[in-house]
């Protein structure tokens, strides 16, 4: 295989324990990550699958050569997030909790008890976990974000009061066995992480193994039938991009994007523009009838949390309430109402299709150097956010 060149700045990376029997890059074969992927040592996500689609090559040294950056250990914003996920978790248990006292009606009174408790809760995990702040402004980062949970968590009490939506889930899991799921397991909420379960795409005689995270689950009822609602939270400068993938849902265009193309739909598989394609919601989807055993699941929902906007569909069993909230407060424009099952369906089997034909793209051996700078709207293309860019040969000659 000839997608790799030397790697001649080593200093900024390692190698993850994992990878150093790959060291020898140049030596590394397509029947080798053949072998990985029907050995199921390469467990698929909708963000890798959704690297491929970005840039093949980058797929390659993150998720198969395994090269890492270096990270200094330090309250990044990756750890905020996992504070923001507790956060969500322990309010989600909190206010299930109230529910079982009160009802809808009367928990609007008990708002500020719900998010002080919340946030004791928090900052108990917080000091359980981390060290203390050794900056000035990392406490002053620490009170601005805790402020923002507040915030937030007075929208999502009014959001939950509006939809009747009780907490199913948060956090979670599954095919992610590394994970202790002890407090999840432990906790009132009805749907509980399977860490060792895989989504399995079948792909003739080998699975192809999916794993994944789940912000919250929502439970609805409408006229005595539970109704679930996946939403998945968005923390991007860019939400436009969720709204044009919920409005296009390249999935539904699959047949035609082949057509078009004159592609040969056992054979080969298209490097283009598959900037809307996103397997996210689909593999949720997928997840929930399969692993949780959950059929009653057409609706799925992004949030951004910065404008309060949600972006994705729902059922018909669910538009009313939607719409009649939406008429008020307007957070749910861009949301397609009324989907039918039979659209989930093809949602769901288009995007199983394209995980098929990416996966096998990859046994053979197609890692090309193909940022995809279709959509880029500003001069920016994905190797300007790239950490591969100084070991890419992109730049050689
Ligand atoms: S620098 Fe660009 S071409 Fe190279 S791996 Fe990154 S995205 Fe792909």
């Amino acid at each position: 295989m000839s997608t790799t060149k030397t790697i001649i700045n080593y200093n900024d990376y390692k190698v993850s324990v994992k990878s150093r029997q790959y060291l020898n890059l140049s030596k590394f074969t397509n029947t080798q990550i053949e072998k990985l992927i029907e050995e199921n040592k390469i467990v698929f996500s909708h963000s890798s699958l959704k690297k491929y689609l970005t840039c093949p090559y980058k797929f390659l040294l993150d998720n198969i050569f395994r090269i890492k950056e270096l990270k200094q250990f330090d309250i990044d914003a990756g750890i905020w997030g996992n504070i923001f996920h507790k956060a969500m978790e322990k309010f989600a248990e909190i206010f299930s909790k109230y529910l079982i006292d009160y009802n809808f009606a009367e928990i609007s009174s008990m708002k500020q008890n719900i998010i002080e408790n919340t946030m004791l809760n928090l900052s108990q995990y917080f000091s359980n976990n981390y060290r203390i702040f050794r900056y000035r402004s990392e406490f002053k980062q620490f009170e601005k974000n805790a402020q923002s949970y507040k915030e937030f968590l007075n929208k999502e009490i009014d959001r939950r009061i509006s939809l009747y939506a009780k907490p199913g889930a948060v956090e979670l899991a599954f095919g992610i066995p590394s994970i202790n799921n002890e407090e999840n397991s432990k906790s009132n909420l009805l749907i509980k992480s399977e860490n060792d379960k895989y989504l399995e795409i079948e792909d003739g005689q080998h699975k192809i193994w999916i794993c994944g995270f789940i912000d919250l689950v929502d439970i609805i009822q409408v006229n005595n039938i539970s109704n679930y609602l996946i939403i998945d939270y968005k923390k991007t400068s860019d939400f436009n991009k969720y709204k044009e993938i919920v409005n296009l849902f390249t999935f539904r265009n699959l047949e035609e994007i082949w057509t078009k193309n004159s592609i040969n739909k056992e054979s080969t598989f298209p490097i283009l523009n598959f900037t809307n394609t996103d397997f996210q919601l689909p593999i949720y989807i997928m997840a929930m009838k399969r692993i949780f055993k959950i059929d009653n699941i057409n609706s799925a929902l992004f949030y951004h949390l910065f404008s309060n906007q949600f972006a994705g569909f729902v059922s018909q069993e669910l538009s009313e309430i939607f719409h009649s909230v939406n008429a008020k407060n307007k957070i749910y424009n861009n949301v397609r109402k009324n989907i039918e099952n039979s659209e989930i369906d093809m949602i769901v089997d288009n995007a199983e299709k394209l995980i098929k034909l990416i996966v096998n793209q990859m046994k053979n051996g197609v890692f090309p150097i193909s940022p995809d700078i279709s959509h880029s709207k500003t001069s920016k293309t994905p190797c300007d956010y790239c950490p591969y860019i100084s070991i890419c040969r992109i730049n050689s000659n």
